[in-house]
């Protein structure tokens, strides 16, 4: 049975509740009196090639040390940044992504998020694709969770449940998919709630991928979906 992008949130959102994305500890923000949107781009980068389990044990170190705000960043002694995220992997080259992100917001916009992110959407998207080890999908998390820009995050669990539906994608290339939920989304919720929407869909996805479709062997007899799709294996 065919179904859209909505109908599928909608049952998504039946089936597991709201996830309240990005998963953020504001408590210790509102302690330290820091800018949780910093953890998020944090966890952005970190998350690359690695489960959010790995990022968290690395968030925690970071949390443990203060680490999580522009200035501690920046002057955080590298080899000791690298063990503290050495639990999501590839540290080396994630140490300096950090590094380099925490200097450039500094540099050019006095460390002051708002003002970074106070722009129209696709500049800041531009300006994020061309730095160092920023791929779209982790642009886009930036822009949508820390930002709160209009952008709609795809996923490896995204392309792979837009394949088994499947939906009328042109390609399962990351602009096309994006493209794709963009447009059918836009044209069937209302502007106001298309933000949290874009935030809960793409937190739901994970959650649908983790629990019965990102397996060798996907678990399409409970499934959820498994009414809707079209690729039971
Ligand atoms: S029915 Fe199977 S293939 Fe389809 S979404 Fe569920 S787990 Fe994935």
């Amino acid at each position: 049975m065919a179904t859209s992008p909505k109908n599928l949130y909608k049952l998504l959102l039946d089936t597991f509740g709201h996830q309240y994305w990005w998963p953020v500890d504001w408590k210790y923000h509102q302690r330290q009196h820091s800018d949780p949107r910093f953890e998020i781009i944090i966890g952005a980068i970190l998350t690359q090639n690695t489960a959010w389990t790995n990022v968290e044990k690395a968030l925690e170190n970071l949390k443990k040390q203060n680490i999580l705000t522009i200035p501690a960043m920046i002057h955080a002694e590298e080899k000791n940044l690298k063990t503290m995220i050495q639990p999501s992997g590839f540290f080396n080259q994630k140490a300096q992504r950090l590094k380099l992100f925490a200097s450039y917001l500094e540099k050019k916009y006095g460390g002051d998020l708002q003002r970074f992110f106070s722009r129209d959407t696709s500049e800041i998207r531009h300006e994020l694709l061309s730095m160092p080890g920023i791929g779209p999908e982790t642009a886009d998390s930036i822009l949508l969770y820390s930002g709160d820009h209009l952008v709609f995050v795809v996923d490896a669990y995204t392309k792979r449940i837009c394949h088994r539906f499947p939906f009328p994608v042109l390609s399962n290339s990351y602009d096309d998919i994006q493209q794709f939920f963009e447009n059918n989304l836009s044209s069937t919720i209302p502007e106001k709630g298309r933000i949290p929407a874009y935030k809960e869909f793409h937190a739901l996805l994970v959650e649908l991928a983790k629990q019965y479709c990102w397996k060798k062997k996907p678990n399409c007899s409970i499934c959820p979906l498994n009414h809707l799709c079209e690729k039971l294996l």
